[in-house]
């Protein structure tokens, strides 16, 4: 099977690639066209993921497919944008037809759920890895944006933490799988869903937002760096899922949540008086800390003392 004879089959072919809503042209030409209304802004986001990096080898493809489109659409949600549609930059050592139908069967599950289409990409040969672009859109001057946070605002997240990461020496298989605790987490490690709703609510609302995707303190940090503030977490506000306390404990749990990553949740600082609308219209907002004066993240035990954390998140290139 030729690279044209592929894309034909697998990507042009797929239910996530039929134009409509803002794609005016999707796969087939040398670009894709996009219509944005008037008054409107893109966003734009990339992510690559690497074969023994971002995923184990002979990982299961469906999965993989899900997780690759929800990892880069959960961008868009951290922006507070409507999702349009992506593109795939796929590379393949060879032509599977059983991976490839699979891959697609996942990414077109993750697509109908977030109301994306696959709007073009590229094919080649090599080691397996993958970029996806994400196109979404948003009224001009309404992202959420990681630099607004002001002294005062809560500190809030959209769920659970620590799930993906309690989930991970169970994808490496280090650990039994075979419990319903286990695979709860394993559900969310491969098809994490991006809180494109909560994101969008939160638009004119939050002061600051991103999808944690690096840990929880690193990802803070973020927010705090490009706001100029400080930010307090009150360890004993963050919200666990009973599945990770069961199989990892307490301590590993406080662990994977502050430093873990691959969560997909939003972060994001918020007005007091922001609060009680959100939670009157039954979105998960979980205050975990609040926004002061000064700078760096601070982990406060329940005596309002500083602890110490010694691994504060993902970083590829840190030695
Ligand atoms: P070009 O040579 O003009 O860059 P290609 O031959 O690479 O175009 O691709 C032909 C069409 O197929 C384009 O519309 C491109 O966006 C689309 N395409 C290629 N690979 C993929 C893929 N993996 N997923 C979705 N669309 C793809
Ligand atoms: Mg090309």
């Amino acid at each position: 099977m030729g690279e044209f004879e592929l894309i034909r089959q697998y990507f042009a072919a797929a239910a996530c690639a039929r134009a409509g809503g803002d794609v005016v042209l999707g796969i087939g030409d040398d670009c894709a066209l996009l219509a944005v209304p008037p008054g409107e802004q893109l966003a734009i986001s990339t992510d690559s993921l690497t074969v023994g990096v971002h995923f184990p080898d002979r990982c299961d493809p469906y999965l993989l497919g899900q997780r690759a489109l929800a990892v880069s659409t959960s961008d868009l949600a951290g922006m507070g944008a409507t999702p349009i549609g992506f593109t795939l930059a796929l590379t393949l050592p060879s032509v599977d037809p059983d991976w490839l139908a699979e891959f697609t069967r996942g990414l077109e599950t993750m697509a109908a759920g977030c109301a994306m289409r696959l709007i073009g990409g590229d094919t080649t040969r090599g080691p397996l890895s993958m970029t996806l672009t994400v196109f979404g859109r948003l009224p001009a001057g309404a992202a959420l944006l990681r630099s607004g946070a002001r002294p005062g605002d809560l500190l809030c997240v959209g769920g659970a933490l620590g799930d993906a990461a309690g989930a991970l020496p169970i994808v490496l298989g280090e650990r039994p799988a075979d419990s319903a605790q286990a695979s709860a987490l394993l559900r969310r490690y491969w098809s994490p869903q991006p809180q494109l709703a909560l994101g969008q609510a939160l638009r004119g609302r939050a002061t600051a937002a991103l999808d944690i995707s690096d840990g929880l303190l690193a990802d803070c940090a973020h927010i705090a760096g490009a706001s100029g503030v400080a930010l307090q977490i009150e360890q004993a506000r963050l919200p666990f899922s009973d599945a990770l306390l069961a199989v990892a404990g307490a301590e590993r749990a406080l662990q994977h949540a502050l430093a873990g990553g691959d969560d997909y949740l939003l972060a994001f600082t918020l007005p007091s008086a922001e609060l009680p609308s959100l939670l009157d219209e039954g979105w998960p907002v979980h205050v975990i800390g609040r926004v002061s004066a000064g700078d760096g993240v601070q982990l406060l035990d329940s005596n309002g003392s500083a602890v110490t954390v010694s691994h504060r998140g993902f970083n590829h290139f840190k030695t």
